[in-house]
């Protein structure tokens, strides 16, 4: 691999696309790679993302396999690491922000890093150490209730300081528009007077811009991915990043194309519903056959294979609440999603047989699974097709084009729309 500047560790998946989309958008040439690769990778980038499963493993187990990736990636020669969680700072209450920040800090010999998930984008802002969703409290949002990582104080000083044995500080939002000389003065200060991390206030694209430029000479960087929209910046202006124009192109993959669906949101139904409504092919995977044992495998392969050379086929399991909720009662709501997963897997893998080489995959953990069936490791990450989710072009055992879209995101066109796009 040529000069890597950036290298990020990710605590999940669709996180990691997050980053890497946003580092593309800052004119960085972006590779996700999925799990710390076991050997070094020949590509020519200027960030790596590693996207890790560690926001809600045991805090030794987040802090393990996040200092492998660190591992991988000072092997890859980087000049700066980020650390990329929630921006919504998703954690448990024993970590796992803290603890895996405190072991970066450590094997990098660095002794101090911000801390800024905020993503106004996004409507997720920072004001006087407070995160906001919307116009509420994080505290008083839906995350309150959320089953893994529920967030209980708004305050991320706090929340920061109870995962850490490190002093937290916070560099106050009046600070944050006084401009980047004024920030890493503050960080000195801070710094002097011992504390280890910055809570950092945001509540604007100027103020991560800023904020981002602040961090120009931090070995680490904690935060969401909006934060990173002021670090290709530094490296720019550092003469460090070429033209910036070709960051998000991807190579031309040639083959068929199929959606797969195995999202059964809001988002990804009315998807599904354009997609029938247009009178374009589409299979439909019934759990309930499967658990019957019906081999909906084969029979959706021998479908689409005829299909497959005149244009995209949708094959889906994608289903509505009661139709799921049903399916759930009779299986079991992890039984029923590993099934589904497991079929629309196989039938991925069985597409690849066929010559399919551009898949469209609506669904988290679904994308997880065929990206894991395709065999893929590594993605390189290009233009958005709506926000957070791009084309990809994955390398494994051979090289396909990916959208990967998590369930509540793009318009009713959005399987149309992607595969008009697609590299
Ligand atoms: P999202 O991003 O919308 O949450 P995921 O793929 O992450 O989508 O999760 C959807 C889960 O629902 C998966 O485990 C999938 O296998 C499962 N699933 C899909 N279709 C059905 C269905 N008809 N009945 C029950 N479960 C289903």
């Amino acid at each position: 691999m040529s000069q890597t500047l950036l290298g990020c560790i990710a605590d999940d998946f669709t996180g990691g696309t997050d980053l890497a989309s946003m580092l593309v958008r800052g004119g960085m040439r972006t590779l996700q790679v999925i799990g710390v690769p076991s050997g070094p990778i020949d590509a020519d980038v200027d960030a790596v993302v590693i996207a890790l499963k560690s926001r809600t493993l045991p805090a030794d187990e987040a802090v393990a396999e996040s200092l492998a990736a660190l591992r991988w990636l000072q092997a890859a020669g980087c000049r700066q690491y980020f650390f990329k969680y929630c921006s919504t700072f998703d954690s448990t209450a024993q970590g796992n922000i803290g603890p895996v920040a405190d072991a970066l800090l450590d094997a990098l010999k660095a002794p101090f890093a911000l801390a800024c998930p905020a993503f106004p984008e996004n409507q997720r802002t920072l004001f006087n150490g407070h995160l906001f969703v919307g116009d509420t409290l994080l505290s008083e949002s839906g995350m309150r209730h959320h089953p893994l990582t529920p967030m209980t104080d708004a305050n991320l000083v706090r929340v920061l300081q109870q995962q850490t044995p490190r002093k937290v500080g916070l560099v106050r939002h009046a600070t944050v528009v006084q401009g980047a000389d004024a920030v890493r003065q503050a960080f000195s200060e801070l710094q002097a007077d011992g504390h280890g991390y910055a809570i950092v206030d945001a509540i604007s694209n100027d103020d991560l811009t800023t904020i981002g430029e602040a961090a120009r000479d931090a070995l680490l960087v904690t935060g969401g991915s909006g934060v990173a929209i002021g670090l290709p910046g530094n490296f720019k202006r550092a003469g460090l990043l070429p033209d910036a124009a070709c960051a998000a192109a991807l190579p031309h993959v040639e083959g068929l194309a199929a959606v797969l669906s195995g999202s059964c949101s809001v988002a990804t139904n009315g998807q599904v519903a354009a997609w029938l409504d247009s009178g374009r092919p589409s299979f439909a995977i019934d759990p309930l056959q499967l658990a019957d044992g019906h081999d909906l495998v084969s029979k959706a392969l021998q479908w689409a294979a005829p299909l497959l050379p005149n244009g995209p086929v949708l094959i889906y399991a994608s289903a509505q609440p009661e139709a799921v909720k049903a399916v759930q009662a009779r299986l079991g709501a992890q039984a029923a999603g590993e099934l589904v997963e497991r079929a629309l897997s196989q039938i991925a893998a069985g597409l690849l047989e066929l010559k399919v080489r551009t898949f469209v995959v609506a669904g988290g953990e679904t994308s997880g699974a065929v990206v894991k069936a395709l065999g893929v490791d590594a993605l390189r990450i290009g233009n958005s097709i709506t926000p957070g989710v791009p084309w990809t072009v994955g390398h494994g055992r051979t090289t396909v084009a990916l959208a990967l879209k998590s369930g509540n995101f793009g318009g009713p066109d959005f399987f149309a729309q992607a595969l008009e796009l697609a590299p």
